[in-house]
C-alpha cells in the first residue's frame, strides 16, 4: 500500500500496534502531543520528539541557521505545553550534508539555546552523523508535571467551550511568501515570515492553563484548526462545532488574503503551523480562566466555539449557515513544500 492512501495518521495507527509491551508505568502513549509515564509519588514524565527534514519542513536558503534552530526548538516545546507541563530536558540529533559548515551549525545551536535558556531547557545529548540527503534535525525534549494536571487529547467534554490561544494563519501566510520566492518584501510581509520561521511556544500559558480548575484537554496546533480539533473530538468521542467570525486573525493575514485573493477562513482553520494551544473548558469556570489568564499573561483568550455530541464537526459561517468541517490539514504524505 502507498503511504499517500493511509496518509501521515492512518500509518501512526498501524505502527501503534503492539507498541505497549509492558504497560504499568505507561500513562498516555502514541495518540497525544506528548506521551506521559509515571516516575513515582504522583509525578510524571513526558516525552516529544519532533523531526525536520530539509525539502520537507523546510527550504534550507529560505531560513536562517538561528530561526531554524529556534524553530526546531519551538515545536518541541509546543507539544509539553500543549500537556501542560513543564519542558526540562532536550536531546538533539542531526545529520549534516557536506556542504555545510561549522559556522551553519553554531549558528543553529545560537537558535537552539536561546529558546532552551529562555524556557530553562538543558541540553543533556544527542546524535551527530554524516547526512547524504539534506540536513536532518531530530529533537527529543522531556517535560515534567504532577500527574492530576496533565491535559489530554482525550477528555473534553460535549459542552466545553473551545478556546485558542493566538492568531490562526499567519504561518500558512509566511509560508506562501517562502515558497514563492517573492521579494520586495514589506513589514507586514516580514511580519509574517517571522511568524512561519519563529514560532511562540505558549510554555508558561500551558502551565498556568493546566492549573485551573475546570480546563478539561488541550493540544497544540500544529497541522491546521480544523484537523486538529478533530482529533481532540475523536478521542474524546465528541463532536465541536466552530465560529467562523470568532476565528481570531491579525491585520497583517486580511491584507495578505485580500492582496493574494486568499480564503481567510480556509488559512484560519486549514492553515498548519500556528503552534496556538486550543483547549477546552467548562463553561461555568470559563469567566474565571479568561479574567485570570488575562491578568497573569496580559493577553485575551479566544472563545471559538464548544464542544458537542458525536458525531457533528460544524462550522458557522459569517451569515450563519453550517457546514462540515473537513479536516484537511497537513499531512506529510499528501503534501510537499511546492509552489501553492
Ligand atoms: P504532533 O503533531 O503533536 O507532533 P504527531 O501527529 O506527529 O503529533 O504524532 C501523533 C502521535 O503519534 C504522537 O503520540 C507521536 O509520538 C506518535 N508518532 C508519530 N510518529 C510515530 C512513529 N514513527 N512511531 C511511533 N509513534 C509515532
Ligand atoms: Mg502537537
Amino acid at each position: 500500500m502507498k503511504l499517500k492512501e493511509i496518509g501521515e495518521f492512518g500509518l501512526i495507527d498501524k505502527i501503534k500496534n503492539e507498541t505497549l509491551i509492558d504497560s504499568r508505568k505507561v500513562i498516555r502513549g502514541i495518540g497525544d502531543d506528548a506521551a506521559v509515564f509515571s516516575i513515582g509519588k504522583g509525578r510524571v514524565a513526558l516525552l516529544t520528539t519532533d523531526i525536520l527534514i530539509e525539502n520537507v519542513h523546510f527550504i534550507r536558503n529560505k531560513i536562517s541557521p538561528h530561526d531554524l534552530g529556534y524553530k526546531s526548538m519551538a515545536v518541541n516545546l509546543s507539544d509539553i505545553a500543549a500537556m501542560g507541563a513543564k519542558p526540562e530536558h532536550a536531546f538533539i540529533s542531526i545529520g549534516i550534508p557536506e556542504d555545510i559548515d561549522t559556522d551553519y551549525i553554531d549558528m543553529f545551536y545560537q537558535g537552539v539555546k536561546e529558546l532552551a535558556k529562555k524556557y530553562s531547557v538543558n541540553i543533556l545529548g544527542g546524535d551527530t552523523s554524516l547526512s547524504t540527503s539534506g540536513l536532518i534535525i531530530n529533537i527529543a525534549l522531556t517535560g515534567s508535571a504532577v500527574k492530576k494536571n496533565i491535559l489530554y487529547r482525550n477528555t473534553a467534554r460535549p459542552g466545553d467551550i473551545i478556546y485558542i490561544t493566538g492568531n490562526l494563519g499567519d504561518s500558512k501566510a509566511g509560508l506562501y511568501f517562502v515558497i514563492n520566492n517573492i521579494t520586495n518584501l514589506d513589514h507586514q510581509a516580514l511580519k509574517l515570515i517571522n511568524v512561519h520561521n519563529k514560532p511562540y511556544p505558549y510554555v508558561h500559558e500551558g502551565i498556568f492553563l493546566a492549573g485551573c480548575r475546570g480546563v478539561h484537554s488541550a493540544m497544540d496546533i500544529s497541522d491546521g484548526l480544523g484537523s486538529d480539533l478533530g482529533h481532540i473530538a475523536s478521542e474524546s468521542n465528541a463532536g465541536f462545532i466552530l465560529y467562523e467570525e470568532k476565528l481570531p486573525v491579525s491585520d497583517e493575514l486580511i491584507n495578505f488574503c485580500s492582496k493574494f485573493s486568499k480564503d481567510i477562513s480556509d488559512y484560519a482553520l486549514n492553515g498548519g503551523e500556528d503552534y496556538v494551544l486550543a483547549f477546552t473548558a467548562d463553561p461555568k469556570n470559563a469567566l474565571n480562566i479568561e479574567k485570570s489568564y488575562y491578568k497573569k499573561f496580559n493577553k485575551k483568550l479566544f472563545r471559538i466555539g464548544e464542544i458537542t455530541d458525536a458525531p457533528e464537526i460544524i462550522l458557522q459561517l459569517k451569515d450563519g449557515k453550517r457546514k462540515a468541517v473537513t479536516g484537511t490539514g497537513w499531512d506529510h504524505f499528501r503534501h510537499n513544500l511546492t509552489v501553492q
